[in-house]
């Protein structure tokens, strides 16, 4: 399915803003490129606002969160950067594992099942791309998603 990544983005941004405004967390996006791309466009939304709500949930109030989406002649990129607590540097390599989840005391407060990583990870892989994050513990977090435009099943 052809879709409009930029449009997209902007429905689940718009989705989530409420989310966000409640702990005052600002949500900006930037966008370099118009962007068609054929994906499965239920799936391909739940990864990302899984990326952009663990931005929410493990960021701190009044913090920012800041997605961008660019593209170049084979693949679409989008960075969903944090101003959170940020990943251990030990537990980073278990995140996109099921259930993993880092601090089970704070995680008890913010909800949830050690799921979404993982769900993120799948699709994106069926997408044939790929997903990476870098993390500095008390500063914040990156997910950078790359995916070629012109997937085949
Ligand atoms: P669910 O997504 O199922 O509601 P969850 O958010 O705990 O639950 P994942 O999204 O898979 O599960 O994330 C796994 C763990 O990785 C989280 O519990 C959290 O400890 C850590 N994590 C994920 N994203 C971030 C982030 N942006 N900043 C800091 N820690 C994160
Ligand atoms: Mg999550």
């Amino acid at each position: 399915e052809r879709v409009d990544i930029n449009e997209l983005m902007e429905v689940i941004l718009k989705r989530l803003t409420p989310l966000a405004e409640k702990r005052s967390i600002e949500i900006t996006f930037e966008s370099f490129r118009e962007v068609e791309a054929d994906i499965d466009k239920v799936k391909f939304t739940l990864a990302i606002s899984n990326l952009i709500e663990n931005g929410i949930k493990y960021n701190v109030d009044g913090g920012w969160i800041r997605v961008s989406l660019n593209a170049d002649h084979k693949n679409l990129y989008i960075k969903v950067v944090d101003s959170g607590v940020g990943i251990p540097e030990d537990c980073v390599e278990h995140i996109f594992e099921r259930f993993y989840r880092v601090d089970k005391a704070r995680s008890r407060d913010t909800g949830g099942t050690g799921l979404g990583l993982a769900i993120s990870k799948n699709i994106i892989v069926m997408h044939k791309g790929i997903i990476n994050v870098y993390s500095e513990p008390g500063k914040g977090t990156t997910f950078t998603v790359r995916v070629p435009m012109n997937y085949v099943k």
